[in-house]
C-alpha cells in the first residue's frame, strides 16, 4: 500500500514520523475520509471545503490549494488497483517540542493513505443494524473535524458493547448525530435532521442525503429533533461517507417501526445509488 506523507509517495511500512508530531501528542489535526466510487472521488470539492473550513476553525494553513489537493488524491488514487477506496487523509499541526501554545513557523504534518473501500452489504442494507442511544459527552466544536476522536472512540465503543453498531447520541434531550455518522428520524413520512451547528458535523452524505430528497419532492425538514422523536420514529437512518444510507431497525433493543427498513429508506437508498452512478464522468 502507497501512502502520501509530506511530499512524497511511498509504501506505508517506509512512513513515520517523529514523536513529537502535534497530531500524536495532542490530537492536534483534523481529517477527512473521502469515499471513492470506479476511481473517481465522491464530491471532493464538499470535502476539500470542509478540510478548509476544519484547517480555518483550529488555525492551521492549509498547506495546498484545491488543485494540488485534487492532484495528490487523484496520484493516490492511481498507486491503488481497487475501483472503490477510501481516502484518508490528515493534517496536523507538525512537529515542535511539547507545548500546549502553537509553534511558531513549523510545517504542518500532511498524511493519505488509501484503503479498499467497504459498503455495507446487500444484506445488511436488507436487514439494518442495531443502535444505542448514549449521552453525547463530547465538546462544543463538533463540526470540526478533528482528529481528537477519543470521546466518539469510547461513545461507539460503548454501543458496540452493548451489541450495536452504532451510538446515537442525545445532548440535553435533542438528538445531536452518531459517533461517526448523521443520524434521520422519519415521522408521518417527514424526514427531520438535526440543524448544522457546532454540536454536529456537517456531513457531507447528509447533505447529498439532503438534497437528493429535496429533488425528489421528499418532505425534508432540517431542525431540532427532539428525544422523543428519535424514540417514536417510524424509520431511523445513519449516514456517512463509508457507511452511506443505513437503515437503523432496532434502537436500545427495541424495534423501530416494524423492525425492518421502512419504504421511505428504501427510495432514498435507490435514489442514492443512482446519484452515485450520475456523479461518474
Ligand atoms: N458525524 C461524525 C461524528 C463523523 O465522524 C462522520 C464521518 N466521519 C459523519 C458525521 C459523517 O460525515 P461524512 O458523511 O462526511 O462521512
Amino acid at each position: 500500500m502507497t501512502c502520501y506523507l509530506n511530499g512524497r509517495f511511498l509504501p506505508i511500512e517506509e512512513a513515520s514520523i517523529p514523536v513529537l508530531d502535534r497530531g500524536f501528542i495532542y490530537g492536534d489535526g483534523v481529517y477527512e475520509v473521502i469515499p471513492v466510487y470506479d476511481r473517481e472521488p465522491f464530491h471532493l470539492d464538499r470535502h476539500l471545503a470542509r478540510l478548509a473550513r476544519s484547517l480555518a476553525s483550529v488555525r492551521i494553513a492549509n498547506p495546498y490549494d484545491v488543485a494540488a489537493w485534487e492532484s495528490l488524491i487523484r496520484t493516490l488514487i492511481g498507486h491503488h488497483d481497487d475501483a472503490g477506496q477510501s481516502i484518508y487523509l490528515q493534517v496536523t499541526r507538525g512537529v515542535a517540542k511539547r507545548d500546549h501554545a502553537f509553534p511558531k513557523d513549523t510545517p504542518p504534518t500532511v498524511f493519505m493513505m488509501s484503503n479498499p473501500l467497504v459498503t455495507p452489504s446487500p444484506a445488511l442494507v436488507a436487514s439494518g443494524v442495531a443502535a444505542v442511544t448514549a449521552t453525547d459527552n463530547r465538546w462544543f466544536r463538533c463540526d470540526v473535524k478533528s482528529t481528537s476522536l477519543l470521546a466518539n472512540v469510547l461513545l461507539r465503543q460503548f454501543a458496540v458493547d452493548h451489541g450495536g453498531a452504532e451510538a446515537v447520541l442525545l445532548r440535553d434531550g435533542f438528538l445531536t448525530e452518531g459517533s461517526s455518522s448523521n443520524i434521520f428520524v422519519v415521522r408521518d413520512g417527514i424526514v427531520a435532521t438535526p440543524s448544522r451547528s457546532h454540536l454536529m458535523l456537517t456531513g457531507v452524505t447528509l447533505d447529498v442525503v439532503a438534497d437528493i430528497a429535496v429533488d425528489a419532492g421528499i418532505p425534508f425538514e432540517m431542525r431540532d429533533v427532539h428525544e422523543s422523536e428519535v424514540r417514536s420514529a417510524d424509520e431511523l437512518w445513519l449516514a456517512s461517507s463509508t457507511r452511506e444510507v443505513l437503515a437503523i431497525t432496532t434502537l436500545d433493543g427495541r424495534p423501530v417501526g416494524n423492525g425492518v427498513p421502512g419504504p421511505m429508506f428504501h427510495r432514498l437508498y435507490r435514489l442514492f445509488q443512482d446519484h452515485k452512478r450520475k456523479c461518474l464522468p
